[in-house]
């Protein structure tokens, strides 16, 4: 990572932390709803979700964590916002890729946006899960796996 990515990884961590974006927040009607949590670091969240015609329309979260799993939340929710159920599971994957494969490209991951400075975990292999936990959670609950979801149990 170099030091402007390290920075803006600090800056916009710091950020999300402190004033975490859809957070608390219940949306009305909301119909997906899941739970997980990452027993190494004693991060839990749930996420809710308000799907309509195949799109996001609303989400908010709650539970609590280390910086790094809210800020990652945070940022998760902001950027699936309006966008449609197969988009999210592109950008799932894309950030799943981004976060795990240490051959993956930075200049490639273009899509991700914002995101990007969640890849600053790769240099703390503890903190990978933290970063991850809060996408593995909206996806279980896009695909309304009723079911606790943990790292500890992939
Ligand atoms: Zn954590």
């Amino acid at each position: 990572m170099n030091d402007s990515l390290r920075e803006l990884y600090e800056e916009v961590i710091l950020d999300h932390n402190r004033n975490p974006r859809n957070y608390n927040h219940t949306p009305e009607n909301a119909n997906h709803t899941a739970h997980g949590d990452n027993p190494l670091c004693g991060d839990r969240y749930s996420v809710k979700l308000t799907v309509k015609d195949g799109r996001i329309d609303d989400a908010g979260f709650e539970g609590s964590g280390c910086a790094i799993s809210k800020a990652s939340a945070s940022l998760m929710l902001e950027s699936v916002k309006g966008k449609s159920l197969e988009e999210v599971e592109h950008l799932f994957n894309s950030v799943h890729r981004h976060l795990t494969d240490h051959k993956a490209n930075e200049e490639s991951d273009d899509e991700l946006g914002k995101l990007k400075v969640l890849g600053g975990v790769k240099e703390f292999p503890m903190r990978v899960k933290c970063a991850i936990l809060p996408w593995h959670i909206l996806n279980a609950a896009i695909n309304e796996t009723d079911q606790m979801v943990s790292t500890e149990q992939q």
